[in-house]
């Protein structure tokens, strides 16, 4: 672990790999999802509004190359210290197409200058044998990863949010990954239907189980006009609403029972303040969250793992 931050913080896993600063540059590539063009279903999760996550510059109608250009030019005008990027597929379900497109997209990624690998975003049900045979064949030459949303251990929760998998499917996955050596992240969600603080903490001895590199944690942020705000407004009793205080006290508690091999992408989600509707934490920067968490494990003189057991 870091002696600087008292977390495996993801740019100093990235600094210990590549020996210096590296940007993710997202990436809206065109793919779409099992649970939106009709195979599992198609109104998708109902948290689901890609448009919120995605930055400006990334629209499909715009070839990879060419967004990940802009990205480089957008991000070498604000941190001057980057010098390499990895491409991001992040928009909708990035292995969810035929092999060839597949290959033809990564590969058109991984042709522009100063990208040194992916990071692809995708679904525990779009991950098959001959996906990560490709991946591990572009793994030999650059840095892979995979991010699976897993979002709950619970499969109640993954059927009243409309996820069309099941938890068993997302551990199929990562192991399925780990066969083929490939790094591996997960993707959870604090705040879904139904699900309490006592939960979340219930869950940890599995998702530390997880074969997992990578961690990335949100809270629920309600988008406007998604099922989900909806259901909010007609049976708010179903969910657990943490304001920024209560979160940072139980992401710590998490973090000090997580595994602490596992390195920390994100511990909150931020989405533009014009996505989100009036229930939310309102305009509060990542940064700033992120202050206060590292200021209370330095008030607990505390850390990840520090209450772990196996
Ligand atoms: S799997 Fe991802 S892209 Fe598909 S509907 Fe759910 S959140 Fe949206």
């Amino acid at each position: 672990m870091s002696n600087k931050k008292p977390y495996n913080s993801y740019s100093d896993y990235f600094s210990k790999i590549f020996g210096g600063r590296v940007q993710k540059l997202t990436l809206d590539a065109g793919f779409t999802c099992p649970n939106r063009d009709g195979t599992k279903g198609v109104n998708g999760c109902i948290f689901c509004d890609n448009n919120a996550f995605n930055p400006s510059y990334c629209m499909p109608e715009k070839s990879i190359t060419t967004q990940l250009l802009e990205g480089i030019e957008f991000h070498q005008k604000r941190y001057r210290r980057a010098v390499s990027y990895l491409a991001y597929f992040q928009a909708y379900s990035n292995t969810y197409a035929d092999i060839e497109t597949l290959r033809e997209k990564y590969l058109e990624a991984l042709g522009v200058p100063n990208v040194i690998g992916l990071v692809i975003g995708t679904r525990p049900d779009c991950i098959t044998e001959e996906i990560c045979k490709l991946l591990a064949e572009l793994s030999k030459e650059k840095y892979v990863a995979v991010e699976i949303g897993i979002e709950s251990i619970y499969d109640k929760t993954l059927q009243t949010v409309h996820r069309g998998h099941d938890f068993n499917e997302a551990v199929q996955a990562l192991n399925l990954l780990k066969k083929y050596n490939l790094k591996t992240g997960g993707h959870f969600i604090f705040g879904l239907p139904d699900e309490t603080p006592e939960d979340w903490m219930k869950a940890l001895p599995i998702i530390n189980k997880l074969p997992l590199d990578t961690i990335k944690f949100h809270q629920l942020q309600l988008i406007k006009n998604t099922e989900i705000e909806k259901l909010y407004q007609t049976q708010p009793e179903r969910f657990f609403r943490m304001n920024m205080p209560e979160y940072i006290q139980f992401i710590v508690n998490f973090t000090e029972q997580l595994n602490p091999d596992f390195v920390i992408e994100r511990f909150a989600g931020e989405v533009p303040p014009r996505y989100l509707s009036d229930a939310n934490w309102g305009i509060i920067r990542y940064d700033l969250v992120l202050r206060e968490i590292e200021a209370e494990f330095a008030k607990r003189e505390s850390f990840q793992g520090k209450r772990y057991t196996i």
